[in-house]
């Protein structure tokens, strides 16, 4: 399959059209960006460990029967993917207060959460992703039926319950992630985008060390390599 036109470019990916209508082709770009874009940088290499390390984990989610938008994967930086109107909701699961949670609500950084916390957040850069609830998504018609901001809840703690075991097993604190959704030419919810250290929070569980985004955000060093070592603990036999 053949990349067409370029239909998208967004901060870590470009989305190309293909010779069928329902399927596009999505690049995974070494380019780096944080606090919406203020802060942005390049890490060699980086685009092609996301594309591994998405299409291990939405593999991992296909077989405990979640469906997603990744049809294949064509080489190191490019999925093929079954073409979805992406729901405009970021799906953020917390495990561990920290971040924009912690700086929210004042809730000590590294505080693990009596329960996993499931929030909407509004993807619109321009407005800088503020938090919504259930009335402010009907309102902004971000979805046409209130049951499906349960079932994106539903599968947000689906996720987290299979990502987190699978994370445990190898060490690693599944702090907490973004996922988005789309809706299919069938009417069906697909997970999309993808699922990485740029858009997941993880904590080796003996040092503490962290192994994502949070590297680039705060000026840790050694990126690429955090990024590697996920890698690495995802692709473990257990
Ligand atoms: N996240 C993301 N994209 C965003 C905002 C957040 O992928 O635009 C991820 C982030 O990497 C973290 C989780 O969602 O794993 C929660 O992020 P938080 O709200 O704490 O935001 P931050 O502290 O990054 O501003």
């Amino acid at each position: 399959m053949q990349k067409n036109e370029l239909l998208y470019e967004g901060k870590a990916k470009r989305l190309f059209t293909t010779d069928d209508p329902n399927l596009l082709i999505t690049e995974f770009k070494d380019d780096l960006t944080a606090f919406n874009a203020e802060k942005k940088g390049s890490e060699s290499g980086k685009g092609a460990l996301n594309c591994k390390i998405s299409t291990e984990l939405f593999a991992l989610l296909e077989a405990q029967g979640l469906k997603t938008h990744l049809v294949k994967t064509l080489d190191d930086t490019h999925q093929l993917v079954r073409k979805v109107d992406i729901i405009m909701i970021e799906v953020v699961v917390r495990n561990v207060a920290t971040g924009s949670l912690s700086k929210r609500l004042g809730i000590k950084d590294g505080t693990v959460l009596p329960f996993t916390l499931v929030e909407f957040y509004l993807k619109d850069d321009d407005l800088d992703d503020p938090i919504i609830n259930n009335e402010h998504c009907l309102i902004l018609n971000l979805v046409d039926d209130v049951k499906k901001l349960d079932i994106l809840r539903e599968k947000g703690r689906k996720i987290n319950d299979i990502l987190k075991a699978f994370f445990a097993a190898r060490r690693l604190n599944l702090v907490d992630f973004k996922v988005e959704f789309g809706i299919d030419e069938n009417g069906e919810i697909l997970l999309s985008d993808e699922i990485s250290p740029d858009s997941c929070r993880f904590w080796d569980m003996d040092t503490n060390e962290k192994l994502d985004k949070d590297r680039f955000r705060q000026d840790l060093g050694n990126v690429k390599m955090a990024y590697e070592e996920v890698l690495k603990r995802i692709l473990e036999e257990k």
